[in-house]
């Protein structure tokens, strides 16, 4: 395919975005950002791919390196609830919520028919080993080509095997912002055609931390039993109230 063409099919499609807080939000479901995702991997053009919470828009708005990384990203879904009441308040509704578990989950499926190299760069060291273990055992066949843990100072040896090993996603568990930036400062110019930031992922695959009962997830309120069991995330929590009054003042008073 032509190049320029690819070019100007993204820029299209980022300008469809729906502008939550001034972050872009891709109105795809799950299958559709599968599919996006099918396509980067074709076209082999470096890019990140964000699943987007009221948290990561927050902290768009105080960090502006952080907020070019979602600018320039490949595709940035809506990943819990308050990104959904927001597109709905500001009378822009999403189709569907597309978590990072969702779609790491659904990607697996896809890596192992498509025979997708995968690598993993992320969590407490063992971790990534564990959750990549499990993976393997749920989806025969699938490639996880390299793994690493996320608490390294330096990372020339890591970005020289992703070059050595040269795969065709990774997934970067290092905790919200952090990841985006080192996907966008290292692992593009390492030539990955699709990078995604999985926070803390490689927990729940690993069976360290557990996600909420389906009923719960349903109900919108998994971030409240995430609270319940991490007492310690209460003060980033306080930023969803603070997020939902910003999308009202926004509704109410655009200029603002
Ligand atoms: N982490 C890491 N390196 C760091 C800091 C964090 O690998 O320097 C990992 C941490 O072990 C955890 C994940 O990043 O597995 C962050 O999880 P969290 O649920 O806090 O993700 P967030 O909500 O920030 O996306």
């Amino acid at each position: 395919m032509d190049g320029s063409r690819n070019a100007n099919d993204k820029e299209m499609c980022k300008a469809e975005r729906v502008p939550v807080l001034g972050v872009g939000i891709d109105n795809v479901d799950l299958a559709e950002a599968l599919g996006k995702i099918e396509e980067y991997v074709k076209n082999r053009e470096p890019g990140l791919v964000v699943t987007a919470n009221p948290e990561i828009v927050m902290l768009a708005r105080k960090a502006p390196d952080f907020k070019a990384c979602l600018d320039d990203a490949l595709l940035v879904t809506a990943d819990g609830v308050g990104i959904v009441i927001a597109a709905r308040l500001l009378g822009r509704p999403l189709k569907q919520r597309v978590t990072g578990i969702d779609l790491t989950t659904a990607l697996f499926q896809q890596a192992a028919a498509k025979k997708y190299r995968l690598y993993f760069v992320g969590a407490k060291p063992g971790i990534a080993e564990k959750a990549a273990e499990n993976i393997s055992r749920s989806y025969p066949g699938i490639q996880i080509v390299g793994i690493q843990h996320g608490y390294f100072t330096d990372d020339h040896e890591i970005i020289e095997d992703i070059i050595i090993k040269k795969p065709d996603i990774l997934l970067a568990a290092l905790g919200m912002g952090k990841q985006e930036k080192w996907i966008a400062e290292r692992v593009e110019p390492a030539g990955v055609p699709v990078s995604i930031g999985v926070g803390g992922s490689f927990d729940v695959f690993a069976g360290e931390a557990k996600r909420a009962p389906k009923w719960v997830q349903d109900a919108g309120v998994e971030w409240l039993y995430r609270l319940l069991r991490q007492p310690s995330r209460f003060w980033r929590m306080l930023q969803l109230p603070r997020f939902l009054a910003a999308v009202l003042l926004s509704r109410f008073f655009p200029g603002k």
